[in-house]
Protein backbone atom coordinates (compact mmCIF):
# COMPACT_ATOMS: atom_id res chain seq x y z
CA UNK A 1 0.00 0.00 0.00
CA UNK A 2 2.92 2.09 0.77
CA UNK A 3 4.67 1.69 -2.39
CA UNK A 4 1.42 2.44 -4.30
CA UNK A 5 0.72 5.64 -2.24
CA UNK A 6 4.20 6.91 -3.37
CA UNK A 7 4.23 5.66 -6.98
CA UNK A 8 0.43 7.74 -7.06
CA UNK A 9 1.95 10.80 -6.10
CA UNK A 10 4.98 10.66 -8.40
CA UNK A 11 2.18 10.46 -10.68
CA UNK A 12 3.09 7.01 -12.30
CA UNK A 13 -0.16 5.23 -13.70
CA UNK A 14 -0.18 2.74 -11.00
CA UNK A 15 -2.68 -0.35 -10.18
CA UNK A 16 -2.39 -2.87 -7.34
CA UNK A 17 -2.80 -6.56 -8.18
CA UNK A 18 -4.26 -8.43 -4.93
CA UNK A 19 -4.58 -11.94 -3.97
CA UNK A 20 -6.90 -12.34 -0.61
CA UNK A 21 -7.24 -9.42 1.64
CA UNK A 22 -5.21 -5.72 1.64
CA UNK A 23 -2.88 -5.56 4.47
CA UNK A 24 -1.88 -8.84 4.04
CA UNK A 25 -0.01 -10.97 6.73
CA UNK A 26 -1.20 -8.44 9.86
CA UNK A 27 -4.79 -9.37 9.70
CA UNK A 28 -2.94 -12.21 11.71
CA UNK A 29 -2.48 -9.91 14.27
CA UNK A 30 -5.21 -7.92 16.78
CA UNK A 31 -3.47 -5.31 17.23
CA UNK A 32 -0.20 -3.33 15.99
CA UNK A 33 1.62 -1.96 19.03
CA UNK A 34 5.15 -0.79 17.28
CA UNK A 35 4.13 1.23 14.16
CA UNK A 36 5.40 4.83 15.20
CA UNK A 37 2.45 7.22 15.43
CA UNK A 38 0.08 5.53 17.57
CA UNK A 39 0.57 5.32 20.89
CA UNK A 40 -1.32 2.50 22.93
CA UNK A 41 -1.02 0.31 19.57
CA UNK A 42 -3.89 0.55 16.46
CA UNK A 43 -6.55 -1.97 15.53
CA UNK A 44 -4.69 -4.15 12.76
CA UNK A 45 -7.94 -3.60 10.65
CA UNK A 46 -7.96 0.18 11.55
CA UNK A 47 -4.40 0.30 10.33
CA UNK A 48 -5.43 -1.21 7.01
CA UNK A 49 -7.90 0.94 6.52
CA UNK A 50 -6.82 3.94 6.69
CA UNK A 51 -3.62 2.40 4.67
CA UNK A 52 -6.13 1.69 1.65
CA UNK A 53 -8.00 5.03 2.15
CA UNK A 54 -4.79 6.91 1.24
CA UNK A 55 -4.36 5.37 -2.17
CA UNK A 56 -7.79 5.29 -2.93
CA UNK A 57 -7.62 9.24 -2.48
CA UNK A 58 -5.21 9.22 -5.16
CA UNK A 59 -7.39 7.32 -7.77
CA UNK A 60 -4.89 4.08 -7.25
CA UNK A 61 -7.92 0.96 -7.97
CA UNK A 62 -7.33 -2.53 -6.66
CA UNK A 63 -7.39 -5.43 -8.95
CA UNK A 64 -8.90 -8.39 -7.07
CA UNK A 65 -6.61 -10.91 -8.66
CA UNK A 66 -3.47 -13.50 -8.31
CA UNK A 67 -0.50 -12.66 -10.23
CA UNK A 68 0.68 -16.05 -11.69
CA UNK A 69 3.51 -15.44 -13.95
CA UNK A 70 5.73 -12.71 -15.30
CA UNK A 71 6.78 -12.86 -18.79
CA UNK A 72 9.69 -10.48 -19.89
CA UNK A 73 9.72 -8.90 -23.18
CA UNK A 74 12.74 -7.50 -24.56
CA UNK A 75 12.13 -6.16 -27.89
CA UNK A 76 12.60 -2.78 -26.76
CA UNK A 77 15.25 -0.59 -25.17
CA UNK A 78 13.51 -1.32 -21.92
CA UNK A 79 11.81 -4.30 -21.01
CA UNK A 80 8.10 -4.68 -21.07
CA UNK A 81 6.44 -6.81 -18.37
CA UNK A 82 3.38 -9.02 -18.58
CA UNK A 83 2.08 -10.04 -15.75
CA UNK A 84 -0.44 -12.88 -16.00
CA UNK A 85 -3.32 -13.92 -13.99
CA UNK A 86 -6.05 -16.41 -14.04
CA UNK A 87 -7.96 -14.35 -16.74
CA UNK A 88 -6.17 -11.38 -17.67
CA UNK A 89 -2.76 -10.00 -18.29
CA UNK A 90 -0.88 -6.76 -17.67
CA UNK A 91 1.61 -4.79 -19.64
CA UNK A 92 3.96 -2.79 -17.77
CA UNK A 93 7.45 -0.95 -17.48
CA UNK A 94 8.14 -1.69 -14.25
CA UNK A 95 6.76 -4.32 -11.11
CA UNK A 96 6.86 -3.69 -7.58
CA UNK A 97 6.88 -6.92 -5.90
CA UNK A 98 5.19 -7.20 -2.92
CA UNK A 99 4.05 -10.32 -1.94
CA UNK A 100 4.74 -11.00 1.46
CA UNK A 101 4.67 -14.38 2.97
CA UNK A 102 2.88 -17.07 5.02
CA UNK A 103 3.50 -19.30 7.91
CA UNK A 104 6.02 -21.36 7.97
CA UNK A 105 4.26 -25.38 9.09
CA UNK A 106 6.72 -27.37 11.26
CA UNK A 107 6.61 -30.71 9.26
CA UNK A 108 5.72 -32.80 12.41
CA UNK A 109 3.39 -35.51 12.71
CA UNK A 110 -0.28 -35.15 12.99
CA UNK A 111 -0.05 -31.61 11.66
CA UNK A 112 -1.16 -31.68 8.52
CA UNK A 113 -4.08 -34.02 9.09
CA UNK A 114 -5.16 -31.96 12.13
CA UNK A 115 -5.21 -27.96 10.41
CA UNK A 116 -8.78 -26.59 11.54
CA UNK A 117 -8.94 -29.34 14.07
CA UNK A 118 -7.27 -27.71 16.65
CA UNK A 119 -3.55 -26.59 14.22
CA UNK A 120 -4.10 -23.23 13.45
CA UNK A 121 -1.65 -20.79 12.56
CA UNK A 122 -3.62 -18.07 13.28
CA UNK A 123 -4.68 -16.87 16.82
CA UNK A 124 -6.79 -13.58 15.85
CA UNK A 125 -8.77 -16.19 13.17
CA UNK A 126 -9.12 -18.95 15.91
CA UNK A 127 -8.51 -18.14 19.28
CA UNK A 128 -11.82 -17.46 20.17
CA UNK A 129 -13.07 -21.04 19.46
CA UNK A 130 -10.53 -22.03 22.59
CA UNK A 131 -12.39 -20.26 25.05
CA UNK A 132 -11.74 -21.69 28.73
CA UNK A 133 -9.92 -24.60 26.90
CA UNK A 134 -5.91 -25.52 26.92
CA UNK A 135 -3.46 -24.11 24.15
CA UNK A 136 -0.07 -24.48 23.05
CA UNK A 137 1.86 -22.44 21.12
CA UNK A 138 5.12 -23.23 19.23
CA UNK A 139 8.24 -20.71 18.69
CA UNK A 140 9.61 -17.95 20.64
CA UNK A 141 10.30 -15.32 18.41
CA UNK A 142 7.54 -11.68 18.08
CA UNK A 143 5.25 -13.65 16.63
CA UNK A 144 4.64 -16.28 19.29
CA UNK A 145 4.67 -14.05 22.01
CA UNK A 146 1.82 -12.12 20.59
CA UNK A 147 -0.25 -14.51 20.11
CA UNK A 148 0.33 -16.02 23.43
CA UNK A 149 -0.57 -12.81 25.05
CA UNK A 150 -3.47 -12.91 22.66
CA UNK A 151 -4.88 -16.46 23.38
CA UNK A 152 -4.47 -15.71 27.14
CA UNK A 153 -8.02 -13.89 26.89
CA UNK A 154 -9.86 -16.60 25.82
CA UNK A 155 -7.64 -19.87 26.66
CA UNK A 156 -8.11 -21.65 30.39
CA UNK A 157 -3.95 -22.00 29.87
CA UNK A 158 -1.56 -21.13 27.35
CA UNK A 159 2.00 -23.20 27.52
CA UNK A 160 4.99 -21.60 25.40
CA UNK A 161 6.98 -24.61 23.89
CA UNK A 162 10.28 -23.54 22.71
CA UNK A 163 13.31 -25.09 21.24
CA UNK A 164 15.69 -22.56 23.31
CA UNK A 165 16.48 -21.16 26.67
CA UNK A 166 15.99 -17.53 25.65
CA UNK A 167 13.39 -16.36 23.52
CA UNK A 168 13.98 -14.58 20.46
CA UNK A 169 11.20 -12.40 20.93
CA UNK A 170 11.76 -8.20 21.92
CA UNK A 171 11.99 -7.93 25.65
CA UNK A 172 8.87 -5.81 26.28
CA UNK A 173 6.86 -8.87 24.67
CA UNK A 174 8.66 -11.23 26.72
CA UNK A 175 8.29 -9.03 29.75
CA UNK A 176 4.25 -8.51 29.43
CA UNK A 177 4.46 -12.54 28.67
CA UNK A 178 6.03 -13.54 32.03
CA UNK A 179 3.60 -11.15 34.11
CA UNK A 180 0.68 -13.20 32.40
CA UNK A 181 -0.49 -15.84 35.17
CA UNK A 182 -2.30 -17.98 32.46
CA UNK A 183 0.81 -18.26 30.91
CA UNK A 184 3.70 -21.11 31.61
CA UNK A 185 6.89 -22.31 29.51
CA UNK A 186 7.91 -25.31 28.24
CA UNK A 187 11.92 -24.46 27.41
CA UNK A 188 14.26 -26.50 25.57
CA UNK A 189 12.21 -28.59 24.07
CA UNK A 190 10.44 -29.94 20.87
CA UNK A 191 7.21 -31.09 20.27
CA UNK A 192 7.95 -34.06 17.90
CA UNK A 193 3.87 -35.24 16.89
CA UNK A 194 0.45 -33.25 17.37
CA UNK A 195 -1.93 -36.29 19.04
CA UNK A 196 -5.24 -36.82 18.19
CA UNK A 197 -7.92 -38.78 16.25
CA UNK A 198 -9.73 -36.35 15.19
CA UNK A 199 -8.94 -33.38 17.01
CA UNK A 200 -6.20 -32.72 18.87
CA UNK A 201 -5.66 -33.89 22.24
CA UNK A 202 -2.12 -33.61 23.56
CA UNK A 203 1.12 -32.77 22.35
CA UNK A 204 4.07 -35.72 21.95
CA UNK A 205 7.17 -33.29 23.60
CA UNK A 206 11.11 -34.22 23.63
CA UNK A 207 13.64 -32.27 26.43
CA UNK A 208 16.64 -31.62 24.30
CA UNK A 209 19.01 -32.20 27.36
CA UNK A 210 17.94 -35.61 28.40
CA UNK A 211 15.97 -36.53 25.62
CA UNK A 212 12.80 -37.59 27.67
CA UNK A 213 9.39 -37.33 26.23
CA UNK A 214 6.34 -35.82 28.03
CA UNK A 215 2.77 -35.65 26.88
CA UNK A 216 1.03 -32.74 27.50
CA UNK A 217 -2.88 -32.08 27.10
CA UNK A 218 -4.19 -29.00 25.25
CA UNK A 219 -6.89 -29.12 22.27
CA UNK A 220 -4.95 -26.04 20.45
CA UNK A 221 -1.94 -25.78 19.35
CA UNK A 222 -0.72 -22.51 17.72
CA UNK A 223 2.15 -22.96 15.41
CA UNK A 224 4.68 -19.69 15.09
CA UNK A 225 7.89 -20.91 13.62
CA UNK A 226 9.03 -18.43 11.24
CA UNK A 227 8.07 -17.26 7.74
CA UNK A 228 8.03 -18.42 3.92
CA UNK A 229 8.18 -15.78 1.26
CA UNK A 230 5.46 -16.09 -1.43
CA UNK A 231 7.73 -16.33 -4.26
CA UNK A 232 7.36 -19.61 -5.37
CA UNK A 233 5.91 -18.18 -8.68
CA UNK A 234 9.03 -15.92 -9.25
CA UNK A 235 11.69 -18.56 -8.84
CA UNK A 236 12.68 -18.85 -12.63
CA UNK A 237 13.14 -15.57 -13.32
CA UNK A 238 14.88 -13.50 -10.29
CA UNK A 239 17.52 -14.51 -7.74
CA UNK A 240 16.51 -15.83 -4.74
CA UNK A 241 18.20 -17.11 -1.61
CA UNK A 242 18.28 -20.18 -0.34
CA UNK A 243 14.63 -20.16 1.71
CA UNK A 244 13.35 -18.46 -1.54
CA UNK A 245 13.37 -14.44 -0.01
CA UNK A 246 14.58 -12.25 -3.33
CA UNK A 247 17.49 -10.62 -3.10
CA UNK A 248 17.78 -7.09 -3.68
CA UNK A 249 20.53 -4.11 -3.48
CA UNK A 250 19.96 -1.04 -1.39
CA UNK A 251 17.77 0.34 -3.74
CA UNK A 252 15.36 -2.59 -3.58
CA UNK A 253 16.39 -3.36 -7.37
CA UNK A 254 15.97 -7.21 -8.41
CA UNK A 255 18.06 -9.24 -10.48
CA UNK A 256 15.95 -7.76 -13.29
CA UNK A 257 15.99 -4.19 -13.93
CA UNK A 258 12.77 -2.24 -13.33
CA UNK A 259 11.42 -5.28 -11.15
CA UNK A 260 11.10 -4.10 -7.10
CA UNK A 261 10.50 -6.11 -3.94
CA UNK A 262 9.60 -4.96 -0.42
CA UNK A 263 8.60 -5.81 2.81
CA UNK A 264 8.38 -9.75 3.52
CA UNK A 265 9.13 -11.20 0.40
CA UNK A 266 13.13 -9.74 0.10
CA UNK A 267 15.56 -10.72 2.57
CA UNK A 268 16.92 -8.29 5.15
CA UNK A 269 17.54 -8.12 8.70
CA UNK A 270 13.99 -6.85 10.32
CA UNK A 271 10.76 -7.99 9.44
CA UNK A 272 7.95 -5.34 10.72
CA UNK A 273 5.42 -3.10 8.99
CA UNK A 274 7.28 -0.21 9.46
CA UNK A 275 10.18 -1.33 7.47
CA UNK A 276 7.89 -2.98 5.37
CA UNK A 277 6.67 0.37 4.42
CA UNK A 278 9.66 2.38 4.31
CA UNK A 279 10.80 -0.23 1.57
CA UNK A 280 7.51 0.36 -0.14
CA UNK A 281 8.75 3.96 -0.46
CA UNK A 282 11.78 3.46 -1.67
CA UNK A 283 10.53 0.69 -4.60
CA UNK A 284 7.96 3.86 -5.53
CA UNK A 285 11.21 6.13 -6.06
CA UNK A 286 13.55 3.18 -7.63
CA UNK A 287 10.99 2.55 -10.22
CA UNK A 288 9.90 6.53 -10.47
CA UNK A 289 13.68 7.13 -10.74
CA UNK A 290 14.24 4.15 -13.17
CA UNK A 291 11.21 4.83 -15.80
CA UNK A 292 12.69 8.43 -16.11
P1 LIG B 1 10.93 -15.71 13.89
O1 LIG B 1 11.26 -14.40 14.50
O2 LIG B 1 11.80 -16.23 12.81
O3 LIG B 1 10.88 -16.77 15.09
C1 LIG B 1 10.62 -18.12 14.83
C2 LIG B 1 10.70 -18.87 16.16
O4 LIG B 1 10.38 -20.22 15.92
C3 LIG B 1 12.08 -18.82 16.79
O5 LIG B 1 12.00 -18.66 18.17
C4 LIG B 1 12.67 -20.18 16.41
O6 LIG B 1 13.57 -20.69 17.38
C5 LIG B 1 11.44 -21.06 16.37
N1 LIG B 1 11.59 -22.16 15.43
C6 LIG B 1 11.95 -22.11 14.11
N2 LIG B 1 11.96 -23.33 13.56
C7 LIG B 1 11.59 -24.19 14.55
C8 LIG B 1 11.44 -25.60 14.61
N3 LIG B 1 11.64 -26.37 13.54
N4 LIG B 1 11.06 -26.14 15.79
C9 LIG B 1 10.84 -25.37 16.89
N5 LIG B 1 10.98 -24.04 16.89
C10 LIG B 1 11.35 -23.45 15.73
O7 LIG B 1 9.45 -15.75 13.25
P2 LIG B 1 8.05 -15.07 13.67
O8 LIG B 1 7.91 -14.91 15.15
O9 LIG B 1 7.02 -15.83 12.91
O10 LIG B 1 8.15 -13.65 13.03
C11 LIG B 1 8.48 -13.49 11.65
C12 LIG B 1 9.03 -12.10 11.46
O11 LIG B 1 8.00 -11.12 11.67
C13 LIG B 1 10.13 -11.80 12.47
O12 LIG B 1 11.15 -11.09 11.83
C14 LIG B 1 9.44 -10.98 13.52
O13 LIG B 1 10.30 -10.08 14.20
C15 LIG B 1 8.38 -10.23 12.70
N6 LIG B 1 7.22 -9.90 13.56
C16 LIG B 1 7.26 -8.80 14.33
C17 LIG B 1 6.20 -8.48 15.17
C18 LIG B 1 6.28 -7.26 16.02
O14 LIG B 1 7.26 -6.55 16.00
N7 LIG B 1 5.27 -6.92 16.81
C19 LIG B 1 5.10 -9.31 15.24
C20 LIG B 1 5.08 -10.47 14.46
C21 LIG B 1 6.16 -10.75 13.64
P3 LIG B 1 15.03 -20.03 17.59
O15 LIG B 1 14.79 -18.74 18.33
O16 LIG B 1 15.75 -21.06 18.36
O17 LIG B 1 15.59 -19.82 16.21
Amino acid sequence: MTAALYAGRFRLNTLILEKMNVGGQIILSSTIENFPGFPGGIATQELIDKMQKQTQDLGISIEPKEALKINVHTKSEKPIYEVITQDKSYQTKSVIIAVGAQPKPLGIKGEDRLIGRGVSYCATCDGPLFKDKEVAVIGGGDRAIEEAIFLSSYARRVTVIHRRNALRASKILEEKLRSNPKVNFILEAVVEEIIGKDKVGALKIKKIANNSIDTLTCQGVFIFVGIKPNTAFLKDMLQLDESGFIITDQDLRTSLPGIFACGDCGKKSLYQVVTACAEGATCAAAAHKYLL
